[in-house]
């Protein structure tokens, strides 16, 4: 069966779900999106993610012409049509079609684009041994430009750090910021631990506050481990006890080596496996149903 795509109110089949090129999401990378996942009937914190798409449009003028619960109405009902109960579901709002030039005025309607697929889970050997990361030369953009906590469509930075891990060979690169400080990964958040803290960089560093971020903070929290939000350089990275990723796809994911230094023992540490343990029970419970029983 075909997956059903959402334009601007209504559902297309994927061959026929198509946007302008006049769309000034695809000729400037002007819009926002998100990255929100389903498990088991449930949309895992649903909430958090509408507020952030509404922060990053708000930041950038673009009016959104659904309200927040139409919106979250929108990712159900596209779960619903495609009869999906675990997937990733990619909401994207662009400035909509204007003419060649960059100005938004010109762009009189946004457009909005949900589309929910099967989730493509990473092999289940990268969480057993964890991954290799490198440390990209491309630093990660500055919060006065195109701020980090801003999830836009101008990726652009990350993917250039991205061809540098491909380049390297390993699945993903680390971008620190201009001030040298550790800030997050192309698409994931980073934590250390390091006797027995949790540390993981704060807002100022110039990242994205990922949802799963948030949820490790909280878990880690419950489960009386010290969590702090605070700068770290790549030396204290290469010095961590552990080290792991997180993100909507990833999920908690560790990390043994970074630009050749094995971290710890080169094993996934115990705290990254309790969180990891943790997270998988939580995202059972704490999601939007998609079927609601009421
Ligand atoms: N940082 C960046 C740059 C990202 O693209 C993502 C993934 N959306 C994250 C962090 C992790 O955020 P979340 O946990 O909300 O998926």
């Amino acid at each position: 069966m075909s997956i059903k795509v959402y334009i601007n109110g209504k559902f297309y089949p994927k061959e026929e779900a198509k946007i302008s090129v006049f769309d000034h999401g695809f000729l400037y990378g002007d819009g926002v999106f998100e990255g929100i996942r389903a498990y088991d009937g449930r949309v895992f914190r649903l909430k958090q993610h509408i507020d952030r798409l509404y922060s990053g449009a708000r930041a950038i003028m673009l009016n959104i012409p659904l309200s927040k619960d139409e919106m979250k109405e929108v990712v159900l009902e596209t779960l619903r049509q495609n009869e999906l109960k675990d997937a990733y579901i990619r909401l994207v709002v662009s400035r909509g079609i204007g003419d060649l030039g960059l100005d938004p005025r010109k762009c009189h309607e946004p457009t909005i684009v949900c589309i929910a697929d099967k989730i493509v889970l990473y092999p289940e050997k990268m969480y057993e041994e964890g991954l290799e990361i490198i440390t990209a030369a491309t630093r990660r953009n500055v919060p006065e430009g195109v701020n980090p906590q801003m999830k836009s469509l101008n990726y652009l930075n990350n993917i250039m750090a991205k061809i540098e891990a491909n380049q390297a060979g390993v699945m993903e690169a680390v971008m620190l910021n201009t001030q040298d400080y550790v800030a997050e990964c192309t698409g994931d958040n980073i934590f250390i631990v390091k006797d027995g803290v949790l540390i993981t960089p704060p807002t100022y560093a110039g990242i994205l506050i990922g949802v799963t971020r948030n949820a490790i903070i909280e878990l880690a929290q419950k489960n009386n481990i010290k969590v702090e939000e605070k700068l770290f350089t790549r030396y204290e990275l290469y010095a961590a006890d552990e080290c792991f990723l997180t993100g909507t796809a990833a999920e908690v994911i560790p990390v043994v080596k970074v630009d050749g230094r094995v971290i710890g023992d080169g094993r996934p540490g115990p705290v990254t496996k309790l969180l990891l343990k943790a997270f998988k029970e939580l995202v059972k419970v704490d999601g939007e149903e998609i079927y609601p029983s009421r």
